[in-house]
């Protein structure tokens, strides 16, 4: 029904609240009126019953079963007795006809009801107002001979009814004025709410620079603008990181094509000695296999981009795989007469995916025998170290700075190329190994230190 009336996040909050609370004061005030209204009804019942056994007392009976009221004794009585609400006295003989009357009923009588109503209270009226009476027969020997009626106004139960008046009037007015007290606390606690709308409003594709201003109390909304700020930094942060990759990769992807270009260009403006020719064609092809390999791992990265459904996991012979991916590199090894050595401490078996475990490999020994010195060593270990295997590869050569180590991972990044021009590379590699990584979960460590040497440390969770 709330959903229905579609009402704002304050109002229902208010709303809520003032449904739980009508409840409760519906249930105090029912409570209250009726414990009002008994205590008011017992003690007029009260009043009424001690009027009535005074005034049988004053009451006698002869053996003629006519009986002798004592006039002037409960006469005396009622001018004495300060009573706040008056009682009314009637006596009747047996045959309804009456017998005497206190005197402020002046001309008026009470009713005498049917025996029925002996002994009971009842409500009724005289001259219009409101009155409770009692009647009782009058015995001598357990023979009826007349009847006592005590009578008294209710307008003490009038109390009741004001009573009942003031609890209808002020409910609902109690009611408007919680739900106006709460509706003010709820806007004023859900104010942050309204910045944090405000700001998204503000947020666009082109505006991710806006923030949430945090709230001053850390509450919920606290939380709840903190989440959206970082969750802002990460979606700028992606949009930026995917901004700068499509303008790297184009880049990276032109410069070849108009190296060839300008090559080509030169090469037909006038005729060439054939050797002249081959040398040309064969740096262009160089160029082209630059770019083949650059798409390659450009489609690479953009497979494994979150594909978590393509991981195959299966058992992985974890020396084999080394080994194998070391051999497709002893053609570069030898020529570069690079001293290559493996310590393997047993045999180690992961689950992980082999064909991504082998890419994350191969990058890192590629690297590794690219950026070593001629005659270099370099060494790979596999051993464990509690639950972890741990394979690492350590080459003597280029090494990386300080400043560059914390963005080799990044896409076409490549560090310190003024120091080694003639090593030729794309930046890929190891955003392709950090992609596959985080895949896999497996962790990267790396350690280097300029011109003495880096060494990749690769650890599978056992
Ligand atoms: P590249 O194709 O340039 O090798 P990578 O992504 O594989 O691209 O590596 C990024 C950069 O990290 C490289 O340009 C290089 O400067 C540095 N780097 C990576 N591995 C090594 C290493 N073993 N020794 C020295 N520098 C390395």
């Amino acid at each position: 029904m709330i959903k229905a009336l579609n009402l704002s996040f304050k109002n229902r909050i208010a709303f809520n609240y003032i449904i739980s609370s009508a409840v409760f004061i519906c249930i105090v005030f029912i409570f209250i009126f009726q414990v009002v209204k008994y205590s008011v009804n017992n003690h007029i019942n009260e009043e009424i019953y001690d009027e009535l056994t005074k005034h049988l007392d004053d009451v006698s009976t002869d053996d003629n079963d006519t009986y002798l009221i004592q006039v002037d004794q409960w006469r005396a009585r009622e001018h004495n007795s300060i009573s706040v609400n008056p009682v009314f006295v009637q006596f009747y003989d047996v045959n309804g006809d009456e017998i005497d009357k206190s005197p402020n009923l002046k001309g008026k009588n009470l009713t005498l009801l049917d025996e029925a109503n002996n002994d009971k209270f009842v409500n009724s009226s005289l001259n219009s107002i409101p009155i409770r009476q009692i009647q009782t027969p009058i015995l001598n020997n357990n023979k009826v001979v007349g009847f006592l009626i005590v009578a008294m106004s209710m307008e003490d139960f009038e109390i009741v009814l004001i009573l009942k008046n003031i609890l209808y009037i002020t409910f609902p007015l109690i009611l408007l004025l919680l739900f106006l007290i709460a509706r003010f606390f709820a806007g004023r606690s859900i104010k942050p709410v309204q910045t944090i709308i405000e700001t998204s409003n503000q947020i666009t594709r082109d505006n991710l620079k806006t923030r949430i201003p945090l709230p001053q109390n850390k509450d919920e909304l606290y939380i709840l603008s903190e989440n959206i700020n970082s969750l802002l930094n990460r979606i700028e942060n992606a949009i930026d990181r995917e901004k700068q990759f499509t303008a790297d990769a184009s880049h990276e992807l032109r410069t070849p094509l108009a190296v060839i270009k300008g090559t080509m260009e030169v090469l037909i403006r006038k005729p060439r000695n054939e050797e002249e020719y081959k040398e040309k064609i064969r740096f262009c092809v160089k160029e082209v296999d630059r770019l083949n390999k650059m798409i390659d791992q450009l489609l690479l990265l953009a497979r494994f981009e979150n594909q978590k459904q393509n991981v195959k996991l299966e058992s992985i012979y974890l020396n084999a795989l080394i080994l194998d991916n070391l051999a497709r590199f002893s053609e570069k090894s030898e020529l570069k007469k690079l001293k290559v050595k493996t310590y393997f401490t047993e045999d180690f078996y992961i689950q992980s995916d082999t064909y991504l475990v082998s890419i994350i490999i191969s990058n890192l020994i590629s690297n590794a025998l690219k950026y070593s010195n001629d005659r270099g060593e370099v060494n790979l270990h596999l051993h464990k170290q509690q639950n972890e295997i741990i394979f690492t590869i350590e080459d003597h050569g280029v090494g990386i700075s300080e400043q560059s180590l914390n963005k080799i991972f990044n896409s076409f990044y490549r560090s310190d190329v003024s120091n080694h021009p003639e090593i030729k590379g794309t930046g890929l590699g190891l955003s392709i190994v950090k992609r596959l990584s985080d895949l896999l979960n497996i962790k990267i460590l790396v350690d280097s230190k300029l011109n003495q040497g880096t060494k990749f440390s690769v650890i599978f969770k056992d």
